[in-house]
């Protein structure tokens, strides 16, 4: 077609000419439009201008040289095709012109219908219409063509030239109320003649120029006002919501109208190949006799299923179903299509494959290899952690009216309902009794553990997605949501209020922390049975449960694939256990604060405010036992697996009450005239201790440093408990891990300390305990080389990594301000959700590679949120880490990444 384009820069295709692979520069529909061309299905013939012309044009505002003579090239090849002209008085040539971008952005961008109708090829069309049967034959030919008309005008109008859509919908409902109806199809010919006549006078107040009646011209304008469209505001939004980048532009279909609308043997419909939902093989689809598309969409009659066309027109669904199954074949996926059909000809308007849910997702992966149309790396491929971490919470059965109240952050997904509390012991007591309870804080703090277990879920009104709420919550894989600040907590008067509502301890709320949402009263929770079969209460070799059978059959070839092994941060026995159940090979990160909190509070104060001599060593001395105690119970359930044990990291002032407490509480028994000698020197130590910037100050490898014994008792406790599983039959591997080491001379002196007690407990016990380091402070980084001189293994701790490497506040920036940066594309996702790859990411790089130079067989991995992040699973296998480490409800995320991360490098990787 069209020789004479050779010269040119390309920039149009006929349907002919592109096919599915072409997304980029046809779009998707355009692509896919090809695509089915090249297979002989019934197209209508058309051609796609590119996005590099809208591209070219949005970067000048002029149309690119050539482009002008390749449309009309190309809009001669389809009259030709068609036996007519375009606008023909006669019998006009009409078509579309449809956006398409590469991703699809529904209802964001433009279409124009019947491009071609004027005052003349008006007439040619409805001699043409009632020259068939039907409706059109018998009268209706002429209604036909006037509402094309009509439609034509305010479709162009509002998208080419910003006529105001309601004016013409104004006019509209004038007609309909000066004929007594509600109903556009009571509207006849004489009527709609009328409407084209009171919507050319709307568009000429509007633009100052009469509706232009040349079809060219028409073309042009349509096609250009298809590529603003791609700057439209929304379309912006959109954009910037779904991560689409901004500069990719949307490709132009024209191509040949066909209608549905010309009476009863004609239609429109919607059709997927499985379902959607469920992803369970059959027809599922919608059909709307004598309509276009947009009638569809405007819900102007109900449509029906689609397997009712088998009565209306066998002949099409027969064709329809054929044509179905030819496109899972080809496509090797769910395919959903949009058809019409004009006098009881089929056409194919468009075709993709399909979104889906995520439970849909896995079941038709699985489904595929069955059916002997892709392999299961290809299945591993089309489904991700985002789907499988969906599928692991509970959800909410949303199916009646429920309203939410306010919207937070989504923090920890799930679903949970349950009676408000307002502190952490009301929790305890509540759940004791048996009663589902929501903890409801302004934000947490350490203290509110035991109150974060015994709840169903936290809800809180500041804290962003690395608050502590959110952290912990994630952890435990409880829902949680955060920083909903709509609500006004009072925890004193042990209520919240929101929007005008007062919510009192003992009403029930629900909460969704994938969505962020906050409902009042109960909504229905369903459990997850993706999470049975990971704690083994559902055998997937012996239930009917397509989901879990598919899930069950990718994560064994994901594990067959992965090189990254994966571990769990898990600091009690039960989180291990639950972690081992769901397939951790290892703890990445054992946090030993929680083991300074609770009734050993008072030893810790102990400790803190020591002022004679052997008063600290008391106190650590009565620690010790209760710190070996845990980590016997954590290398139980952990045998034969290694545990890496983090010696303290946050700032002791932590564990003492807040400053602003403790002082009101002095000066109230101050004046009462009480004993306060005990408060005074504890709010003392408290002053004393107090930071303008605790996270850079006086914690980690620092505090280990500054507190003698400290980390000593901490090393012997893991030592002793290594030893006594040792003896008790078991294989206890410890890794002790130094926290927010800057420069490797704070490692050498914290572990010339720790080789002497570990040589002196393990004697000849036969265990042996590794020392490493995090990597979490850029200069360790930097300095990674020297650093692994003196550690046997680094973990990338990227949550202060991030902080420091960025210089954000973890606790607060999410909620300040990211929403600002998010918005200006400053970056598509928060760096501590997912990693920085050119910046935090450069220093991991760096710090491997300089670390792995200096020192070969050093162990590497990741225990920061980032360990069971999609993407971030892919930067550290691309990295050669050896292992991530993340929270338990993680794992299976991190595993199936992992294995993904394998298939798409390419590599054959295999354990
Ligand atoms: C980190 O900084 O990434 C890390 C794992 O340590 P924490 O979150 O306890 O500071
Ligand atoms: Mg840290």
């Amino acid at each position: 077609m069209a020789a004479q384009e050779t010269v040119d820069h390309k920039y149009v295709y006929d349907f002919s000419e592109g096919n599915k692979e072409l997304k980029d520069l046809l779009g998707g529909k355009g692509a896919n439009l090809a695509e089915m061309t090249n297979l002989g299905l019934p197209v209508p013939p058309g051609f796609t201008i590119t996005t590099e012309a809208c591209q070219a044009y949005l970067a000048t505002g002029q149309q690119p040289d050539g482009l002008a003579g390749q449309i009309e090239a190309h809009l001669e090849a389809l009259e030709r095709e068609m036996g007519k002209r375009l606008g023909d008085p006669q019998d006009p040539l009409l078509v579309s012109v449809r956006s398409g971008a590469k991703f699809s952005m529904p209802g964001m961008m433009e279409t124009v219908l019947n491009v071609g109708l004027n005052d003349q090829s008006v007439q040619g069309l409805a001699r043409q219409a009632s020259g068939g049967g039907g409706q059109a034959a018998s009268g209706g030919a002429d209604r036909f063509a006037w509402d094309s008309y009509r439609r034509l005008i305010q479709m162009f109008g509002k998208t080419v030239c910003e006529v105001p859509g309601e004016e013409f919908e104004h006019a509209l409902d004038e007609a309909k109320s000066a004929k007594g109806t509600h109903n556009d199809l009571d509207l006849d010919a004489d009527d709609l003649r009328g409407l084209v006549d009171a919507y050319k006078k709307i568009f000429l107040k509007h633009t100052g120029r009469e509706f232009p009646q040349q079809p060219r011209e028409q073309l042009d304008l349509a096609i250009r006002a298809v590529f603003e469209s791609w700057n439209a505001e929304r379309a912006i939004l959109y954009r910037r919501q779904e991560r689409i980048p901004t500069d990719l532009g949307t490709a132009v279909n024209v191509v040949t109208m066909v209608f549905g609308n010309l009476g009863p043997d004609s239609g429109t419909g919607v059709a997927f190949t499985r379902d959607p939902a469920s992803g369970a093989q059959g027809i599922y689809g919608d059909y709307l006799a004598n309509a276009q598309g947009e009638d569809v969409v405007a819900g102007i009659r109900n449509t029906v299923p689609l397997q009712e066309l088998e009565q209306l027109d066998k002949t099409s669904y027969d064709q329809l179903l054929g044509i179905m199954a030819r496109l899972e074949e080809h496509y090797k996926d769910l395919c959903d299509i949009e058809f019409t059909i004009e006098r009881g000809k089929l056409w194919m308007l468009q075709t993709r494959v399909g979104k889906r849910t995520a439970a849909a997702a896995f079941v038709i992966a699985g489904q595929l290899v069955d059916e002997g149309l892709i392999d299961l790396d290809e299945a591993l491929h089309r489904v991700n952690g985002a789907q499988l971490a969906q599928l692991m919470f509970p959800r909410f059965q949303l199916d009646h009216e429920f309203q939410p109240v306010a919207k937070g952050i989504g923090a920890s997904p799930g679903a949970a309902s349950g009676t408000v509390v307002f502190t952490s012991a009301r929790a305890v007591e509540m759940a004791a009794e048996g009663k589902s309870v929501i903890l409801v804080r302004r934000e947490t703090n350490p203290d509110d553990l035991n109150g974060m277990i015994a709840a169903q879920g936290i809800l809180t009104s500041r804290g962003g997605k690395t608050s502590h709420a959110a952290v912990v919550a994630r952890g435990m894989g409880k829902t949680c949501v955060s920083g909903a600040d709509e609500i006004e907590v009072n925890v004193p008067a042990k209520r919240f209020t929101v929007a005008g509502q007062t919510v009192n301890e003992g009403d029930v709320v629900s909460i969704d922390g994938t969505t962020g949402k906050v409902y009042l009263g109960e909504v229905p929770v369903m459990p997850s049975e993706v999470v049975q079969y990971f704690e083994g209460s559902l055998d997937p070799e012996h239930i009917d449960n397509a989901l879990v059978r598919a899930v069950h059959r990718i994560m064994t070839h994901a594990d067959g694939k992965r090189r990254l092994a994966v571990r769990t941060n898990a600091d009690t026995g039960a989180d291990a256990a639950r972690a081992r159940r769901f397939g951790a090979e290892g703890i990445g990160l054992c946090r030993t604060e929680h083991m300074f909190l609770g009734d050993r509070r008072e030893l810790v104060e102990r400790l803190i405010l020591a002022r004679a001599p052997g008063e600290r060593e008391a106190a650590l001395e009565a620690l010790l036992p209760l710190q070996r105690a845990d980590f016997e119970e954590i290398f139980r359930e952990m045998d034969g697996l290694p545990v890496t044990v983090r010696l303290i990291d946050p700032p002791l002032h932590e564990f003492l009450p807040p400053l602003e407490q403790l002082a009101v509480n002095v000066a109230v028994a101050q004046e009462r005239g009480e004993d306060v000698a005990k408060e005074e020197a504890l709010l003392a130590a408290v002053r004393r201790m107090h930071e303008e910037n605790p996270m850079l100050g006086l914690r980690g490898v620092r505090l280990g440093l500054v507190i003698p014994g400290l980390f000593a008792m901490q090393v012997r406790a893991i030592a002793e408990a290594a030893v006594a599983c040792a003896r008790g039959g078991g294989v206890a591997k410890p890794e002790i891990m130094v926290p927010l080491v800057g420069a490797v001379q704070e490692l050498e002196t914290v572990r010339a300390e720790a080789e002497k007690i570990i040589a002196e407990v393990v004697g000849d016990s036969g265990v042996e305990v590794l020392i490493g380091t995090m990597i979490e402070v850029p200069r360790a980084a930097l300095t990674a080389g020297q650093i692994a001189e003196a550690a046997e293994f680094f973990s990338f701790g990227t949550n202060d990594l991030t902080q420091m490497g960025w210089g954000f506040s973890r606790d607060d920036v999410e909620g300040a301000f990211f929403w600002r940066y998010l918005e200006l594309g400053i970056f598509g996702i928060s760096p501590f959700e997912s990693i920085d790859r050119d910046g935090v990411g450069r220093l991991v790089r760096i710090a491997a590679e300089e670390g792995r130079a200096a020192r070969p067989g050093l162990k590497l991995g990741v225990c920061g949120e980032h360990g069971g992040d999609p993407d971030s699973v892919h930067f550290f296998h691309e990295v050669g880490l050896d292992y991530v480490s993340c929270s338990p409800f993680r794992v299976p995320v991190a595993r199936l990444e992992a294995g993904r991360a394998v298939v798409e490098t390419g590599g054959s990787d295999s354990r």
